[in-house]
C-alpha cells in the first residue's frame, strides 16, 4: 500500500523520524520538515522501556542503541533521607527476553535515529517551519504531525484545549559521574529526584518539586543551582552530593494536556507528544511516540489510508491513555506528605518486594511486555 506513497513527516523528534524510517522501509518516499536549523537535542537522558526498544529493534537499529546506551539492571525506590532502597525491581527478566531497557542521552537517540533515516532514503529538511495552513508537498498522500507539545496540527484537528499546571516544577541536570547501571527514584514529601547513568561518564537527574508558583512549560529556561540544591536540601548526603556538582540546570513548569480526542483528518495524522502529552512520571513520552510510529506505519502498509488512520487511532488511544493515567497517579505515589502516611507506605512497599519480589514489575507487564510490532 505505500510503495511509492509520498508522505510528509513535520518535526525530526524522536516520533517523527522512527515513523519517517518504519514508513520508508515499507516504500513510502518520506520528507521530514524540521524548524530548527540543525538536528540537535536538550541535554537530558531517556529511559527506553522494552516496549521502546522492541521498536528500535524492529526499525534495525537495536546494536546502536545497545552499544551507545547503558543496559538498566533495576529501577529502584529509595527513602529521600536516608537513601536506603525502599523497593528494587530486577529487570533482568525483560532484559533477558530480547529487548532491553536501555538509558541513553537524547542527543545519541536523535542521532541514531536521523542516521536510521537517511539510510532508508528519508530527506530531511532542516530550517523548514510548517504551519497547518501550508499547501502540502506535491503529490503528498499523507501530512504526519509530530512536532510535539505545541503542535499547531493538534490545535486544528482538536481545537483549543485546556492544559492545567499541576503544581509541579522539574529541574533537569547532567553531571559527570560514574552511576551504576540502575534508575532510582528518591521519594519524599511533595519531591521526588530520578536518576540514572547515561555511559560515558554521566548521571542524568531530574528533580521534580510541588509549588504554587506557576513555571513556563518549554524546557529550555535555565535556572540557578542554587534553587535545585534548596529544594533538595533535607535529601540524602549521596543525593546532595550530586547536587553540588551541578552546575548548568534547566526548569520547567508541568502541566496536563488531554488527550487529543482526534488523531487523525483525511490527510493527517497526530503521533507522540503532538496527540498525547505526558508528565514524565512514568518515562514513557517517548517510548509511546515510537509505538505510535510503529503501529501508524503497520496501519497504512495493511490498509487504505482511511481506514488505516481510523484503525491506527483505535489501536494507539486506550494505551496511551492508560500509559498517561499511571503517569500522573506516581506523582501522588512518590510525593506523600504526612510521615506516618509514608512510612506505612514505604513499608508494605519493602515488605511485598522481600515476599514476592517479581510482584511489583508484573504490574506493568501490560506497560513494558507489549511488543507492537508483534501486531
Ligand atoms: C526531562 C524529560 C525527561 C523525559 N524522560 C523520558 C523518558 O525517560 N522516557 C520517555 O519515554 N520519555 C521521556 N520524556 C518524554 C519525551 O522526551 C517526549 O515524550 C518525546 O520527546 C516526544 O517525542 P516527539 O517526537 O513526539 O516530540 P519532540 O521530541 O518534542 O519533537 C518534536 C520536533 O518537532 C519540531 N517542530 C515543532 N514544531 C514544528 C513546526 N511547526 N515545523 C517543523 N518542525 C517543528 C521540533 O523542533 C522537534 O524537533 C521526557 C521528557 C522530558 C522533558
Amino acid at each position: 500500500m505505500l510503495i511509492g506513497q509520498r508522505i510528509t513527516v513535520v518535526g525530526a523528534g524522536i516520533g517523527g523520524l522512527a515513523a519517517a524510517i518504519a514508513l520508508a522501509k515499507r516504500g513510502a518516499q518520506v520528507t521530514v520538515l524540521e524548524r530548527a536549523p540543525e538536528i540537535r537535542e536538550v541535554g537530558a537522558g531517556l529511559q527506553i522501556s522494552p516496549n521502546g526498544s522492541a521498536v528500535l529493534d524492529a526499525l534495525g537499529l537495536g546494536d546502536a542503541l545497545r552499544a551507545s546506551g547503558v543496559v538498566n539492571r533495576a529501577l529502584q525506590l529509595c527513602d529521600h533521607r536516608r537513601g536506603a532502597p525502599v523497593l528494587r525491581m530486577d529487570l533482568a527478566t525483560y532484559n533477558a527476553a530480547g529487548h532491553p531497557f536501555v538509558l541513553i542521552h537524547r542527543a545519541r537517540l536523535i542521532e541514531l535515529l536521523a542516521h536510521g533515516a537517511r539510510e532508508a532514503g528519508v530527506e530531511i529538511r532542516l530550517g523548514a517551519e510548517v504551519h497547518p495552513s501550508d499547501s502540502p508537498l506535491s503529490e503528498e498522500m499523507l501530512r504526519i504531525g509530530a512536532e510535539g507539545l505545541h503542535s499547531q496540527m493538534r490545535a486544528t484537528l482538536n481545537g483549543p484545549e485546556s492544559a492545567f499546571f499541576t503544581g509541579q516544577a522539574a529541574w533537569r541536570a547532567v553531571i559527570a559521574d560514574d552511576a551504576p547501571p540502575e534508575s532510582r527514584v528518591y521519594m519524599g514529601p511533595g519531591r521526588h529526584l530520578v536518576t540514572y547513568p547515561l555511559g560515558n561518564g554521566l548521571r542524568n537527574i531530574v528533580a521534580v518539586e510541588e509549588r504554587h508558583a506557576w513555571v513556563d512549560e518549554g524546557w529550555s529556561h535555565p535556572d540557578d543551582p542554587e534553587n535545585l540544591r534548596r529544594a533538595f536540601a533535607g535529601f540524602s548526603p549521596e543525593v546532595r552530593g550530586w547536587l553540588d556538582k551541578v552546575s548548568e540546570t534547566h526548569i520547567w513548569g508541568l502541566f496536563r494536556h488531554p488527550v487529543a480526542h482526534t488523531w487523525h483528518s483525511d490527510s493527517w495524522a497526530l503521533l507522540g507528544d503532538a496527540a498525547h502529552p505526558t508528565l514524565p512520571f512514568l518515562a514513557q513520552g517517548a517510548n509511546m511516540a515510537l509505538e505510535d510510529a510503529w503501529v501508524l506505519a503497520d496501519c497504512l502498509n495493511a490498509l487504505p489510508a482511511d481506514e488505516a488512520l481510523a484503525l491506527y487511532q483505535a489501536r494507539r488511544r486506550p494505551r496511551v491513555v492508560r500509559a498517561i493515567e499511571t503517569a500522573n497517579g506516581n506523582a501522588r505515589n512518590f510525593h506523600l506528605r504526612n510521615p506516618l502516611i509514608r512510612t506505612a507506605a514505604h513499608t508494605a512497599l519493602r515488605i511485598g518486594g522481600a515476599v514476592a519480589p517479581s510482584a511489583p514489575l508484573r504490574r506493568f507487564d501490560w506497560l513494558y511486555g507489549h511488543d507492537v510490532t508483534k501486531g
